[in-house]
């Protein structure tokens, strides 16, 4: 991109007005593509100062340009980043530096209530290998004054990055991925949504995330366009920056969609610029994809995929019809092969039946980083990509996730999908949200719960209420037995719900039953 268009710009920071962060040092710069890589060349020169080839070095900051210069200059000098989400406290944020084998850190003084600098201070001292901590405070001045270092040669399929799950199901995984898998990837999925070139890309997708860091940071740079930054996901500061950039395209988990549709005043930014939104990383619901095509006026892409796959699998393009964009999550990506298997494994089942999504390609990651074993148990011999999700295909490739594995609720040897009861109660118009998960049951080993947010917390709907709504849509023995209330349901980053913790409240008695 540098080349072929050095004064295109290419990188637009947008922080919350007033809100300077400590660790950056200004808010709201721009970086044309001729800058983007002069400060990235000398980034790789600072850091092959200090650290050798193959090295881990971690970053923890929310969304700031420093981070993805510094995830281009960490490319090019053969460093590994290890992306840390800015909301961990000290016993996870200890667990990924340790797990990780980092070397080095690059951090922001302080992020929200965080103050980063004294949590690492903390930990610190349990860290041996970590040697090198550096503030991004002042870092690019640094940076800017570095002299050249030769740099090394770079094998396409070496270690670029180790990105940790989100831990939806529990303690988050570092899935090594390889520069080939990431470039390809995001190369694919830009192409697939039709992001033009020289488009304008507003994305507040946390870069800790790959489909903040990779999808997004090397989707906007294959299309030559322009990145806007948002530093962290607030509503009015997105549409805002939608606005005054004149976003082609908007990237956002359905959390986000979701938050950003229900704002007051959505309706009162023009966006009329935007051309497609791309969501997915979690179920995309057919009335979301609906009401954001009518609202923004745009073209729907959803995307299917996960963190171990760089990270898309499958994904709807503009251009297909209205059927597919509301129920699938689209065709396989170019140059990626998907299957649906049984519980016996490896072929796949006919057409239609739903199974294990699984998936070989280019973008596979390497490995759990230190974790052979569940390595083994996630990649088959044959380099087939385990997913630990639930789907189906139809007989033109376009699939249909269903729920996750893990989520799978076995009721007298039945088998329960979630997903489906959740879609069904978020039709109803007094649910705000709802989790279903299996509690242990004497008589038939797991019986369905379900957690409700009420749209009106004083006035929540009866579970008899929801029983009966439930009953027209689905088989008896799929209906909740355990109905619960919760002021909120424990989401992370990414919007997703965490079972795991809402299991444990319901367990320490902390959730009150619905009425
Ligand atoms: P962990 O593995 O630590 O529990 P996680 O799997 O949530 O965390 P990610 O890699 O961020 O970590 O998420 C990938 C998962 O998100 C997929 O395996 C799938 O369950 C879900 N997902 C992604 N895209 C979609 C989609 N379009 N529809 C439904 N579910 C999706």
């Amino acid at each position: 991109a540098a080349s072929t268009a050095p004064d295109r710009l290419a990188l637009v920071e947008i922080a919350p007005p007033g809100a300077a962060l400590s660790g950056a040092d200004r808010t709201d710069r721009t970086w044309t593509y001729a800058e983007l890589l002069d400060d990235a060349e000398q980034a790789a020169s600072w850091l092959a100062a200090r650290f050798a080839p193959g090295e881990h070095i971690a970053v923890w900051a929310p969304n700031i340009p420093e981070w993805v210069i510094l995830q281009y200059g960490a490319a090019l000098a053969g460093l590994v980043l290890v992306t840390v989400n800015p909301a961990l406290r000290d016993a996870e944020l200890e667990h990924v530096l340790s797990q990780s084998g980092a070397v080095g850190l690059l951090l922001t003084d302080s992020f929200r209530e965080t103050d980063m600098a004294a949590a690492v201070e903390r930990i610190g001292p349990r860290l041996p290998r970590l040697r090198e901590r550096v503030s991004f405070t002042g870092w690019l001045t640094e940076v800017r004054g570095t002299a050249p270092s030769p740099l090394p040669r770079i094998d396409p399929g070496a270690a670029a990055q180790i990105q940790y799950t989100s831990g939806t199901t529990g303690t988050p995984k570092g899935a090594v991925l390889h520069h080939r898998g990431l470039v390809s990837n995001a190369t694919f999925v830009a192409a697939r949504a039709g992001f033009s070139r020289d488009g304008v890309w507003g994305s507040a997708l946390p870069l800790f995330h790959t489909a903040g860091c990779d999808l997004t940071v090397l989707g906007v740079a294959t299309a030559t366009g322009t990145l806007v930054l948002v530093q962290v996901f607030q509503p009015t500061l997105v549409l805002e920056a939608l606005q005054k950039w004149r976003a082609t395209f908007f990237a956002g988990v359905p959390a986000m969609l979701t938050a950003l549709l229900n704002h007051p005043t959505f309706d009162s930014y023009d966006l009329s610029a935007c051309a497609t939104v791309l969501s997915g990383g979690d179920r995309v619901p057919p009335e979301l994809v609906e009401e954001t095509e009518r609202r923004f006026d745009a073209r729907f892409s959803t995307l299917y995929g996960q963190t171990e796959l760089s990270p898309s699998v499958t994904q709807t393009g503009p251009d297909d019809s209205t059927q597919d964009k509301l129920h699938t999550a689209g065709r396989p990506l170019w140059q990626v092969e998907v299957k649906i298997t049984g519980p016996a494994g490896a072929d796949p089942l006919p057409v239609g039946e739903p199974g294990e999504i699984c998936a070989r390609g280019y973008q596979v990651m390497l490995g759990y980083h230190d974790l052979p074993e569940a390595t083994a148990q996630t990649i088959d011999r044959d380099g087939w990509l385990h997913t630990g999700d639930l789907g189906v295909m139809d007989y033109r490739g376009y699939v249909t996730v269903t729920g996750r594995l893990k989520d799978m609720i076995i009721r007298g040897g039945e088998n329960i999908y979630p997903a489906e009861i959740e879609a069904a109660l978020g039709t109803h118009p007094r649910v705000r949200q709802a989790a279903v998960l299996g509690l242990p049951d004497p008589a038939w080993g797991e019986q369905v719960a379900a957690v409700i947010n009420a749209t009106d917390p004083d006035d929540p709907p009866t579970a008899a209420e929801l029983h009966d709504h439930l009953r027209a849509a689905l088989a008896p023995h799929k209906t909740p037995r355990h109905w619960y209330l919760a002021d909120t349901i424990p989401a992370n980053a990414m919007g997703k719900i965490q079972k795991f913790l809402l299991r444990r409240q319901i367990c320490d008695g902390r959730l009150k039953p619905l009425p």
